[in-house]
């Protein structure tokens, strides 16, 4: 296969325990970025700029959801414009028709490519024909004029150049005609790359290239990323099944196709999922979907500043609250709604919002069965797992049984706890009892043994953490660790709300000291895409002719609005987002690899969240937490006593929070590993109920909002935990004397960001440790002592 699936964005962390993941992955992006200014009611910034002057009366209304520009508030530490980057950044003035058109040239190119190469005789199949050509490759006119000149890498670097940046315009434009026509490019470049996974005779340039490579001694001359390049491309033909009968191939092109429309249309649903209007005037005479609605007594507990961003109607001559489903309005009736019902019906309507990709599941994992039958793999888990750190289908259910058993005995014990809260609350309020631990009171009885056993408010500790403090900190403390230095720019983006940077190494005293470009799309907007995630738009590699092409990093959150008694406050969770998702923004950007096939984040999918979420581990850290607070009214730091009390908030109830992460994984692996197909939805809850130790009474379709197992990260799942043992040892070994010491960023640096995937990872992590990686300090982290019994790797 010479081209990735369109962009891949690096996925939202891994939800953390104090946010419920109820029902997935995408849903615990929301949680990551958990701010209250995520709502359909509440995002009024957009509402005002499409909204004509003569609505005068709607516009009043609306402003009492209105939000400040906090973003103004916002300042990222920077220095002004000094030296001129060697390269500029891109434009972002493309139109609907632009993209498609561009889109549609830069297939062709890509095509006009592989015709030339697929025509060569096998003599004539050499290193530079075929794999690396020695010819610069500076722009876009040079690939579509010139491109039959390119070989592989090279052609496959420029369409990525070309389209990654056409196919992001759907999760950020304020245009739905521009995040239409995205979303169609997005699909012909998938489909493209199905047609060029396919190509026998470009296959066979590559087998005839590669042995004429070994025959004539140039093999052992090649640099290891070279002869990585080159393995790992052949190895992309023999997993496209080019060795079987042309009959074979040809169903598989035609799955591969099917396979690849019917997860588009799965993801379309997340991005529109509460969607009502589509930016234009007549939004207010449609009636919000997606929202499941109370009265004031219903949410009794709620906090009365929550219930106020919700849109308030009167329905007969009730007055009720619409709470949509975004993070920031339903999670907080999970956590403090006081009646059990109201938490129920809040709960199976999330965990039901998109049940109109039921049918989409169903689907493609039939078809997953299908491929991988003719594919001759025995499942598609192995498929999936064997470029990855574990290999194997089996190795992840090996993995994760052995992880469940651990935690099994910790997780019966946290729900004892909350069960003993939940009897001793429901005699109090003469409620009956019927002695079960449902999937609604988790996250509410969690919170009050958090209250209760810590005295951890999580509303106060949200006090000190206002955003235009802690951003700005946590972009200081990166600069700081990692010797890069901001600089704000003023170039042309998708919405005025983007900040942009040009990234330097901190003593740049010249052009030679550039490092990138970083993008924070960090507010939300009607349409954007309402999760926390970062694309990075640009590989960065080295050119035939020896000078760099820069990276570009994008950051999209969704980051809380100002109230009218307070500024827009995170909470520690949101905080730790924040900090993991900047991560991935400087894993993009101090990637130095020559092949953009290795950039950055283009590592194992089971080794790509470690990086990041062993940076999680510094918003635990007392020293990086006073940096990081600053009370909104007093402007005082965390005191050691609060931050004592976050730091044992960590591990409460962390049996039951990993066995739901093991519910996930073992879903995941499940439905990858099985060869017949079943009812999913009562898989979905059955496993649930056996593995994370909650009952829940309607089955609901929460798979149908389960966003990993579309794409990407199918039969993926356990990676989250997996690198978390690779991030726990990282932390351990190397951090935690010094979180804050620049030599250790260097190291880490210089043996981990800058090889990307241009090593195994397992050779990253051993240069960076000094030895082989092994799971102590993950168990010993969960379970607090030195573990006798490694997890298996
Ligand atoms: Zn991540």
């Amino acid at each position: 296969m010479a081209l990735r699936n369109a962009l891949q964005r690096v996925h939202p962390k891994w939800p953390k325990r104090n946010m419920l993941q109820w029902g997935g992955v995408l849903a615990v992006g929301v949680a990551a970025v958990g701010l209250r200014s995520i709502t359909s009611a509440g995002i009024p910034g957009s509402f005002r700029v499409v909204t004509p002057p003569n609505y005068t009366s709607i516009v009043n209304t609306l402003k009492a959801f209105s939000r400040p520009r906090s973003f103004s508030a916002i300042t990222i530490p920077s220095t002004s414009m000094a030296i001129t980057p060697p390269q500029p950044p891109p434009e972002w003035t493309h139109s609907a028709e632009d993209v498609v058109k561009l889109t549609k040239e830069c297939i062709a190119s890509h095509r006009a490519v592989e015709d030339k190469i697929g025509a060569l005789p096998p003599s004539d199949c050499t290193y530079e024909s075929v794999f690396v050509s020695s010819r610069p490759t500076d722009d876009i006119i040079f690939f579509m004029i010139s491109s039959p000149q390119l070989a592989l890498e090279a052609a496959e670097t420029e369409f990525e150049s070309i389209t990654e940046p056409l196919s992001f315009y759907q999760n950020v434009s304020p245009s739905k005609a521009l995040r239409d026509a995205s979303t169609d490019a997005d699909g012909l470049v998938r489909d493209y790359n199905v047609e060029s996974s396919m190509r026998l005779d470009v296959f066979q340039a590559k087998l005839a290239a590669e042995k004429n490579i070994k025959s004539s001694g140039l093999w052992e001359k090649l640099s290891s990323e070279e002869q990585r390049l080159i393995d790992k491309m052949i190895l992309e033909g023999k997993r496209a099944g080019l060795g079987l009968p042309e009959a074979e191939r040809n169903t598989l092109t035609k799955l591969q196709k099917e396979l690849s429309q019917v997860c588009l249309e799965f993801d379309k649903n997340f991005n529109e999922e509460n969607v009502n209007i589509d930016g234009g005037i007549f939004f207010w005479l449609i009636l919000p979907q997606g929202v499941v609605s109370f009265t004031k007594e219903d949410l009794d507990g709620v906090p009365a500043d929550v219930i106020s961003g919700y849109t308030k109607r009167t329905e007969g001559s009730t007055e009720v609250y619409d709470v949509t489903f975004k993070t920031p309005d339903i999670f907080p009736v999970f956590k403090f709604a006081t009646r059990p019902e109201t938490r129920q019906k809040a709960y199976e309507g999330h965990e039901s919002r998109l049940k109109i990709n039921v049918p989409l599941v169903e689907k493609f994992l039939g078809l997953r069965r299908e491929i991988a039958k003719v594919l001759k793999y025995p499942t598609w888990a192995d498929y999936r797992t064997e470029p990855k750190m574990v290999k194997t289908g089996q190795g992840v259910v090996d993995f994760l049984d052995d992880l469940e058993a651990k935690l099994k005995p910790v997780g019966l014990k946290d729900r004892e706890t909350l069960l003993g809260l939940k009897k001793k609350e429901h005699e109090e309020r003469g409620l009956p009892f019927d002695g079960n631990l449902y999937i609604w009171d988790y996250r509410y009885y969690d919170r009050k043994f958090i209250e209760t056993s810590l005295e951890l408010d999580d509303m106060l500790v949200k006090e000190y953490f206002p955003v235009s403090v802690v951003v700005p900190a946590i972009m200081q403390i990166y600069q700081s660790l990692l010797g890069v230095r901001f600089e704000t720019i003023n170039g042309s983006t998708w919405h005025p709300d983007v900040q942009q940077f040009s990234v330097w190494e901190k003593d740049a005293t010249d052009a030679s000291g550039f490092i990138g470009y970083c993008y924070l799309d960090l507010f939300p907007r009607e349409s954007k895409y309402s999760h926390a995630a970062v694309w990075p738009i640009l590989s960065g590699y080295t050119k035939a002719d020896g000078k760099r092409s820069y990276p570009l990093a994008a950051m999209v959150a969704n980051l809380a609005k100002s109230t009218p008694d307070k500024p827009a406050l995170m909470r520690h969770d949101d905080v730790v987002t924040f900090f993991h998702e900047m991560g991935h923004v400087f894993h993009g950007l101090l990637s130095q690899t020559k092949f953009a096939k290795f950039h950055g984040t283009k590592v194992a999918r089971d080794f790509v969240e470690a990086p990041s979420q062993m940076l999680e581990n510094w918003c635990w850290e007392p020293e990086v937490l006073t940096k990081m607070s600053s009370h909104y009214q007093t402007q005082q730091a965390l005191s050691p006593a609060l931050i004592d009390k976050i730091i044992k908030s960590r591990y409460v109830n962390v049996g039951l929070f990993y066995l739901r992460q093991v519910f996930f994984a073992k879903f995941d692996i499940k439905v990858h590993t099985d060869q017949e197909a079943e009812d999913y939805t009562l898989l979905w809850n059955n496993l649930r109920e056996k593995i994370s130790l909650v009952k829940s009474e309607k089955p609901c379709p929460g798979q149908g909002s389960f966003g990993h197992i579309s794409g990407g990260y199918d039969a993926g799942y356990y990676g989250y935990t997996y690198s978390l043992v690779f991030a726990s040892d990282m932390y351990s070994t190397v951090f935690k004397g010094g979180p804050l010491d620049p030599a250790r960023g260097k190291l880490y640096r210089d043996k981990i960001l800058k090889y990307g995937g241009s090593r195994e990872e397992l050779d990253s992590l051993e240069d960076f440790l000094g030895r082989p990686p092994n799971s102590d300090a993950f168990l010993k982290e969960l379970f607090g002592t030195e573990a006798t019994v490694s997890a298996s790797l």
